[in-house]
Parts: structure tokens; C-alpha cells; sequence
């Protein structure tokens, strides 16, 4: 009996491809970025989120928005809908996450442009298609399929859209646990992250730490350096010494992780001065790294 219904819901799922498609691809098309890279936030990409989860007709829909005078709506929101099972106090959580990281350097988006996705090879191509749009479509019809087909499953099943995960979740997925919606006894499933056979689990994670080296010196024309300190080479040297010092001291490898060691690397690089011939008196450089627990 189990089985039928399995197989009934898969092949549900199977119908339902096109409008899972469409659906991640309107989703793409609206960029969600943090105010640390110079986003919008996720309120418009919400917007739109909220209008297909009301279509859908989930039974109950929450927002957790979170205050953030950085963003113009000054609002980071959090969105939770609910499935309602048989029992209705014990959930099955599908956790997701509606910001993503900026497109990067323009030029290296060759085939598409970031916020125009396409389809090609029966995948999705564009910004955060992957990272998580597909996980959070997959959980929004994974709900459908249930409905379509009247299985009302054994635990309710609640279904969140986190802002800020790419950042620190400081307005995402942190609000929510403050706010006490989570039990002991509730299942919780986060699809960000595995490999496309879906047997990869993940129980852990490496913590992130971000830093920020700023570097002071004194502006000089370049052809008179004695007038003046390059704070770019000085924080060029500081930057690599650093980045040297870092990978011994903290050496340790651990295989059930992937890269197995702690990661320190250089990354962001602030522009300095205008032009080729001044010597710059400050120098900004930022460091990403993936820390061992
Ligand atoms: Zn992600």
C-alpha cells in the first residue's frame, strides 16, 4: 500500500516538472543579495514566493521579518508555511534559504546572464539556481504533490525561507530559532548541500570567519616613494605573511571534511587610488575563512 502511494507521488512529481521548472526560473529571475555585497535583500524575491505559496494554498503562512536599516525595505524577511499533518504538533522542517551570493565578475557569465536564467541539457542555469533555489522549489512541491493527491502526512510539515544565509543568518535562520518554533522532537531536513545521487548527508560543518585587514600608510605621487608609505605593499606583505602564518598554525585535517584542512584565503580587494602613478595610503583587504570545529 506504502508503495503505491510512492510511486503515485513520484509520478505526481514527474507532472508537476514544467511548472517546477517555471517556478525556479521566476524565482532566479529576482536578485536577493545582502547589504554586505551591496544587495536589496530578499523582500522582493518574497513577494513573489508568497504569491505562489498562497496559489498553492498552504494552510498557514508566517512571516519573521527582521528590521535592517541597510536594505530600502528595511525589512529581511523570513517566511514559514505550513502543511498540516495528522498531528499537528510534531513537524517535518524543510529549511531553505532565499538569499544568494552576487554574480560576481560580469564577464565571466559567458553563456547567461546571472538574473536571465535558461534552460540548457535539462538544467537550470543562473544565479542561486542551484544554491538554493532548487532545493526550495523541490520542498515547495513536494507539498503540492502531497495535496493533489489528498495525503495528509503523519507530521505536519513546515516549510522555511531564510534570508541571510550566505552572510552569517544573522536576520535569517537565527531569528527563527529565537523565536522558539523549533521542538526536540521536530525532523529536520536543510538541502544545502549533497551530490546529485541525494546519498550524501551532511551532520556538520566547518564554522566561517571573515576579517577585514585595513592598512594605513601616507598618499605620494609614484615617482617620489621617499615622500610618502605604500600601504598596498605593506598590505600586500602583511596579507601573505598572514595567509602563511595561518596555514601552519592551524594545520590539523580532518577527513570527514571536505577540504579535509581549515581554509584561510585572501578574497575581497577595496579599490584604492584613481591612478597608476599615486601611491596609495590605504590599502583594504579581506580574508574568507573555513575553520575545523
Ligand atoms: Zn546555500
Amino acid at each position: 500500500m506504502i508503495a503505491l502511494n510512492v510511486n503515485r507521488l513520484f509520478s505526481e512529481i514527474e507532472e508537476l516538472k514544467d511548472e517546477m521548472v517555471k517556478t525556479l526560473m521566476a524565482l532566479v529571475r529576482i536578485s536577493a543579495i545582502a547589504p554586505e555585497n551591496g544587495g536589496e535583500g530578499e523582500l522582493k524575491k518574497v513577494e513573489k514566493l508568497v504569491h505562489i505559496l498562497n496559489e498553492m494554498g498552504f494552510d498557514n503562512i508566517e512571516h519573521y521579518d527582521v528590521e535592517d536599516e541597510r536594505v530600502p525595505s528595511k525589512v529581511r524577511p523570513n517566511v514559514v508555511a505550513y502543511y498540516r499533518g495528522q498531528d499537528e504538533d510534531r513537524k517535518l522542517w524543510i529549511i531553505t534559504h532565499l538569499d544568494v551570493v552576487p554574480p560576481g565578475e560580469g564577464s565571466f557569465w559567458t553563456v547567461t546572464k546571472p538574473f536571465e536564467p535558461i534552460v540548457a541539457g535539462g538544467k537550470v542555469y543562473g544565479r542561486g539556481s542551484e544554491d538554493n533555489g532548487q532545493s526550495l522549489v523541490a520542498s515547495i512541491f513536494a507539498v503540492k504533490a502531497l495535496k493533489n493527491l489528498g495525503i495528509k502526512p503523519r507530521r505536519t510539515i513546515a516549510l522555511a525561507f531564510v534570508a541571510d544565509e550566505e552572510v552569517g543568518s544573522r536576520h535569517g535562520i537565527q531569528h527563527l530559532i529565537k523565536q522558539d518554533i523549533f521542538r526536540e522532537d521536530d525532523l529536520i531536513v536543510v538541502p544545502d548541500g549533497g551530490n546529485e545521487t541525494g546519498d550524501f548527508i551532511e551532520i556538520a560543518e566547518k564554522s566561517m570567519m571573515s576579517f577585514r585587514v585595513r592598512t594605513i600608510g601616507k598618499q605620494t605621487h609614484a615617482s617620489t616613494p621617499g615622500r610618502g608609505l605604500n600601504a598596498h605593499r605593506a598590505g600586500m606583505r602583511y596579507a601573505l605573511a598572514l595567509d602563511d602564518f595561518l596555514h601552519k598554525k592551524y594545520s590539523t585535517r580532518d577527513g570527514d571534511f571536505v577540504p579535509p584542512e581549515s581554509t584561510f584565503e585572501p578574497t575581497k580587494k577595496n579599490p584604492n587610488v584613481d591612478a597608476v602613478n599615486i601611491i596609495p595610503g590605504e590599502d583594504i583587504t579581506y580574508f574568507d575563512c573555513r575553520i575545523l570545529p
